[in-house]
């Protein structure tokens, strides 16, 4: 039997709670409404907000367990271009050992040792960092289907040329400056 319970976090307890003691052996899904509280809390400033939706599912029977994360839905980042906001796609799979009744709590990337007392994981700090560590180094507005940039067009227009700016000057400099009578100088 598969049971499937919807949670909402809320803002100011972004805690993603599964309460594992009172479940019995079964399939479960698991839905957190992830917002952009979680990232704040963290002190991590390049996620501005956040609509993402975290699906864990997991089969509870046995003490070492499988939870699968389906993360989906958008952060607000900054463009590395433009300097504009934009919203950033998030579609992440990843998988998490959960082993109960450990002798002490232990976590890493992969897996995570629930000593018997523990009786619920809080997931929250997972989704977090497979969506942090997911980012690209880059972080930069997509196309339209024309293929034009989506970034902010006034401020393209200004990077172009301050750009055309920028090379006159160091074809202007690397001509010989000043002594060269053959330079033309460079359009302000
Ligand atoms: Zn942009």
């Amino acid at each position: 039997m598969h049971r499937f319970f919807a949670k909402k976090v809320r803002v100011k307890d972004t805690a993603c709670i599964i309460s594992l003691a009172p479940l019995k052996n079964g399939d479960y899904s698991f839905l957190f409404t992830i917002e952009g509280e979680l990232f704040r809390e963290n002190n991590f400033d390049d996620i501005h907000e956040a609509d993402l939706k975290a699906i864990v599912t997991f089969t509870k029977n046995s003490p070492i367990m499988m939870f699968h994360f389906n993360i989906e839905g958008t952060v607000t980042v900054t463009c590395d271009r433009c300097g504009d906001d934009f919203k950033q796609n998030i579609h992440l799979e990843r998988q998490l050992i959960v082993k109960t009744d450990s002798k002490e709590h232990n976590e890493d990337d992969e897996m995570v040792s629930l000593t018997s007392g523990e009786k619920d994981i809080d997931i929250a700090p997972f989704v977090y960092q497979y969506v942090v560590l997911s980012l690209p180094m880059q972080r930069i507005h997509g196309n339209d289907r024309e293929g034009n940039s989506l970034c902010n067009a006034e401020i393209l227009k200004k990077l172009k040329k301050l750009e055309v700016k920028k090379s006159n000057e160091e074809q202007y400099m690397s001509n010989g400056g000043m002594h060269s009578s053959h330079t033309e100088k460079p359009n302000n």
